[in-house]
């Protein structure tokens, strides 16, 4: 299957290429107070540079709290107004889409619920075209890679560059210590499919409690994804939505004081290095593949010999020999005896093989 997407490279549109990308807010937005305080809290840590909150809340069971809708979307004016952040909403219609882009929010991201519905991503992508909008698209409730792929695809198609992928975890494994199981094997498998698309880590709703945010967040900038979007709260202890991740701004700012972002490259001396390195093993490597087709040339000689001569194969005081002679040598060079043993046995068998073939040709 091909996954070409046609996207703008992160460098090009975020944050001045700077990565990871921090994401916080609240899971809900709950009143001009609660956002406005978040808001400035996140600000201050100087780190942050997209304030996301929920404005129609995905509940499992009605007459929770729904969000506060389109009330919500001035509140987010206001904090691009009065802070630094940019805003970032969920979308699960057209009809949100069309309300973001009247109050002018910044972002848009599609949600779990929302994902695992080709039908749902359609109308969203449809409601896109024409417009020049960053969109996030979750991964679906369900671990199944070609249906986040195919809604990256849809929103794609309707002409979105500005595409990111956000990992938030699947439910799938029941007793695990996560509200939705990482299996980080499928993030991992995205970013080898489509190199290109930048993957926010959500590690919220990935652990479901606060305690385990920091090692998810850790584990995600390990494995090189570009961002995460933590939930934050003023006052989580009395939040509508997600009370139990939601993370007090001072536990956000201590996070990101803690977090050790790792380089993929290094500077020039480091990457100059490196490359040295590098082509001194490349050509070990070719006199390593030199010497082994030498030597199972010589063993095919042999091969040879020993059948016009009537000898069997295997000739085991040789072996014995061998094996002991060659793991006290590597042994005395720094090879560790498993290794060396495994080896050998590879290499032995291989040679056995071949002069197996030549016996039977020799017979034919
Ligand atoms: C959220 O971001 O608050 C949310 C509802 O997340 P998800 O779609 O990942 O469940
Ligand atoms: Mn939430």
């Amino acid at each position: 299957m091909n996954h070409q997407l046609n996207i703008l490279p992160f460098e090009q549109w975020c944050n001045n290429g700077q990565q990871p990308l921090f994401i916080s807010g609240p899971c809900s937005a709950e009143s001009l107070e609660q956002v406005m305080a978040t808001a400035k809290a996140i600000d201050t840590l100087g780190k942050v540079k997209v304030f996301r909150a929920g404005i129609w809340k995905p509940r499992t069971r009605p007459n929770a709290f729904e969000g506060q809708g389109e009330e919500g979307l001035k509140w987010l004016q206001q904090v691009q107004q009065e802070t630094s952040l940019k805003t970032a909403v969920e979308v699960a219609s057209p009809a949100h889409v069309e309300l973001c882009l009247k109050y002018g929010v910044d972002m848009l991201w599609l949600g779990a619920r929302t994902v695992v519905n080709p039908f749902s991503v359609q109308e969203i992508a449809d409601s896109l075209v024409g417009v020049d909008i960053p969109v996030m698209v979750k991964n679906p409730i369900n671990p199944d890679l070609a249906l986040w792929i195919g809604a990256l695809e849809r929103i794609n198609q309707a002409g979105i560059t500005k595409l990111m992928a956000i990992h938030r975890g699947f439910d799938f494994l029941k007793r695990s210590p996560f509200r939705n199981a990482p299996m980080w094997e499928l993030p991992i498998e995205l970013k080898r499919l489509i190199p290109e698309l930048p993957i926010i880590v959500d590690p919220s709703h990935i652990a479901g409690k606060r305690e385990l945010i920091f090692d998810i967040s850790q584990k995600a900038l390990d494995l090189d994804m570009n961002g995460l979007m933590i939930e934050t709260h003023i006052n989580p202890m009395v939040a509508l939505t997600d009370a139990a991740q939601q993370l007090f701004p001072d536990m956000l700012k201590e996070l990101l004081d803690k977090l050790v972002v790792r380089r993929q490259r290094g500077n020039y001396d480091f990457q100059h290095k490196l490359e040295e390195l590098r082509s001194e093993i490349d050509k070990l490597d070719a006199v390593l593949i030199d010497t082994l087709s030498q030597r199972f040339k010589v063993v095919d000689e042999i091969g040879h010999y020993k059948y016009e001569n009537n000898i069997s194969i295997f000739q085991l005081k040789r072996w014995s020999n061998i094996l002991h002679d060659r793991v006290e040598q590597g042994e005395a060079q720094g090879l560790d005896a498993d290794f060396l043993l495994k080896m050998l046995q590879l290499v032995h068998k291989e040679s056995i093989a071949r002069q197996d073939k030549i016996y039977h040709k020799e017979e034919e």
